[in-house]
């Protein structure tokens, strides 16, 4: 492009797909492939997995304070997973978003569809793409829940049915992504988003 061109929005980019599918491994290593990302920090109810960091990986409140976030508007989403809440926050988007950013989201299949309509509805302003990571196989997908040994044997089955239940909606998406190997899905998200960089790019 020779033209110098300023983007008017930012770009969201949602990542979505199900439980165990490695979408947050996948995001670490996108924001580290491309250093310009700016990562969306959700809050929630769950407690922090051995590792996590508030601020860093969630920030890590509890039942009362998201409540009183719910009721103030701080969400521009909100969703029950799994026993939890979690949060997008207005302030972590806006203001990024206002700058022309792009902006990384990583939020369950109802996160996706709320943001979704709150972008084509027009109530936020901003391009947005849809990226939906699915795991190469079921098999696969029921393996890694179990190599994760931080959820009980019940809770793992639970969230395989609920990941199989949640596959259904991938149509939904701009983009699936097979997440075969973390370096190669990131490299495709990351790829993704310089096309939809150029095309969603205002002026
Ligand atoms: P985990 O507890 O394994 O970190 O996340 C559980 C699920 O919640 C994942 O599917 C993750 O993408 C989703 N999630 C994380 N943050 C948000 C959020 O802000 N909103 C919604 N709707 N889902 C979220």
């Amino acid at each position: 492009m020779t033209k110098k061109t300023k983007r008017k929005h930012g770009l969201l980019v949602v990542v979505s797909g199900p439980s165990g599918v490695g979408k947050s491994t996948v995001v670490r290593r996108l924001l580290k492939l491309n250093k310009e990302l700016r990562l969306s920090v959700s809050a929630t109810t769950r407690p922090p997995r051995p590792g996590e960091t508030h601020g860093e990986h969630y920030y890590f409140i509890t039942q009362a304070e998201f409540d009183k976030k719910v009721k103030k508007h701080e969400f521009l989403e909100w969703a029950k997973v799994h026993g939890y809440y979690y949060g997008t926050l207005v302030d972590e988007l806006k203001d990024q978003l206002a700058k022309g950013k792009v902006l990384v989201c990583e939020v369950d299949v109802q996160g996706a569809a709320a943001l979704k309509q709150l972008v084509e509805s027009g109530k936020m302003s901003a391009a947005a793409v849809f990226i939906f990571l699915i795991p190469p196989s079921v098999d696969i997908l029921a393996f890694r829940l179990k190599k994760r040994k931080t959820e009980e044997e019940e809770v793992v089955n639970y969230r395989l049915r609920a990941a199989i239940a949640e596959l259904q909606v991938m149509e939904k998406y701009d983009y699936i992504v097979v997440n075969d190997k973390v370096e190669s899905a990131a490299e495709k998200i990351k790829a993704i988003i310089n096309v939809e960089k150029e095309r969603t790019l205002l002026n």
